[in-house]
């Protein structure tokens, strides 16, 4: 497949353009309409970053390099591309992701959950203003939309919502427990264009699933959804969390045989952050070492296994390391939250909220994270995890309040 990028949005770089082929696994660019050698090789580096770490799979023409990114070539790809190019060269912040929780409801009380502590006193959003929510998300420059909850299989209009993302402008993703992804619920979701699920799994011993889950059933359920999901046609992701204790047990080897045996195509580890059930656990959060270990295990199973299951961990992108530089804390700087009943957070992990979607655009209220003093500078590190950060904003909610809490409250 071939397309043309060009960059509409970008005052500067009118007359850039970038013809972007694939021959197989393989992307090609030829650049015309720039003679500055930095752009040509942010270019190059870029796309040639990418035919090194190799492809996923590849979705009806286009090759897929994760599951957070537009497949390229492709419409929504050179959208994401030309946001990219903005934030690298012209340091303008346009976000790329967004995670909408759609509703507080799910079948599990599991020990970590995020959402542990926030407001019940309030309904989910109603369909209308999510799709709202969406389109507006879509305006601001997102390309990559990711549907979580609580459980999102609850709500009958999910499938409604994605078809609202137009594949050209975005892709868009489903965060799940499993538990309702049955044979006909996972076609029903592909009909309706999502690009790939998310599944959680906490372990791959399935009694210690089970009991993390606090449901019997829930690892059967995990695999059986992975195979539904597969069988559909869809990316599967399984997505994990590392404590200091399960990376230094090397958890993730197991895991990851298990996704290997399964045809998983990504593992998503997620640093654990003292948030919602994990709150006032001291010492869950990753330390220098087990920081190390799992970075090493990580490289250990991507060389093992070469194309999938590719595993990308949190840890790795918020270290400050090589390429991560451009990545860091993705709160106002590539993505935002908004939880199930409207609040604009930095990101799931973080209880504070800068207003309600119900009642102000997307627009203005991510001008309003960008410009607060907590969130202006880019930051490489986890703000979540900073002792600093956490001392002048988190440890200032008063106790027993409904999460999230209004920064300006504090
Ligand atoms: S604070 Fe930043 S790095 Fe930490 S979980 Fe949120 S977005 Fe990710």
């Amino acid at each position: 497949m071939r397309l043309e990028y060009r960059f509409p949005n970008i005052p500067e770089l009118k007359k850039l353009s970038i013809v972007v082929e694939n021959k197989g696994d393989i992307v090609r660019t030829v650049i015309s309409g720039t003679n500055s050698l930095w752009i040509r090789f942010l270019i190059k580096f870029y796309f040639g970053f990418h035919n090194k770490i190799g492809t996923l799979d590849n979705l009806d023409g286009s090759n897929v390099y994760s599951m957070y990114l537009p497949p390229f070539p492709s419409l929504a790809h050179a959208r994401m591309f030309e946001v990219f190019l903005s934030s690298v060269l012209f340091k303008r912040k346009i976000p790329m992701a967004v995670t909408i929780g759609i509703t507080t409801r799910c079948q599990y009380h599991c020990v970590h959950c995020s959402a542990k502590g926030r407001s019940k006193s309030r309904p989910d959003l109603s369909f209308d203003v999510l799709r709202r929510t969406v389109q507006q998300c879509l305006d601001l420059g997102v390309t990559n939309i990711t549907f979580t909850g609580g459980e999102p299989l609850l709500r009958d209009d999910l499938e409604q919502l994605i078809s609202s993302v137009s594949p050209d402008q975005a892709i868009s993703q489903v965060f799940t427990n499993a538990l309702a992804l049955t044979p006909k619920r996972a076609k029903s979701l592909k009909d309706a264009g999502v690009f790939g699920v998310q599944i959680s799994l906490d372990s791959a011993d399935p009694a210690e699933h089970d009991r993390l889950r606090g449901l019997d059933g829930a690892f059967r359920a995990v695999e059986e959804g992975v195979r539904n999901a597969l069988n559909a046609g869809l990316l599967v992701g399984i997505s994990t969390y590392a404590t200091r204790q399960n990376a230094l047990s090397h958890n993730l080897i197991p895991i990851a045989d298990l996704c290997a045996q399964w045809g998983v195509h990504e593992i998503s580890i997620f640093d654990a952050i003292k948030t919602g059930g994990l709150s006032d656990q001291e010492d869950v959060t990753l330390d220098q070492i087990s920081r190390k270990v799992l970075h090493k295990d990580s490289i250990l199973v991507n060389k093992k296994y070469q194309k999938i299951p590719r595993v990308i961990t949190q840890s790795w992108t918020n270290s400050g390391s090589g390429f991560s530089r451009f990545i860091g804390c993705l709160a106002a700087n590539r993505q935002f939250h908004i939880t199930a009943q409207g609040d604009f957070t930095p990101c799931d992990f973080t209880p504070l909220s800068f207003g309600d979607v119900r009642t102000e655009s997307v627009k203005s209220l991510w001008e309003k994270l960008i410009s607060h003093p907590a969130y202006c500078q880019h930051q490489l590190s986890c703000r979540m995890q900073d002792p600093l950060f956490r001392e002048q904003y988190i440890d200032k909610i008063p106790e027993s309040s409904d999460l999230p809490y209004a920064i300006s409250d504090l």
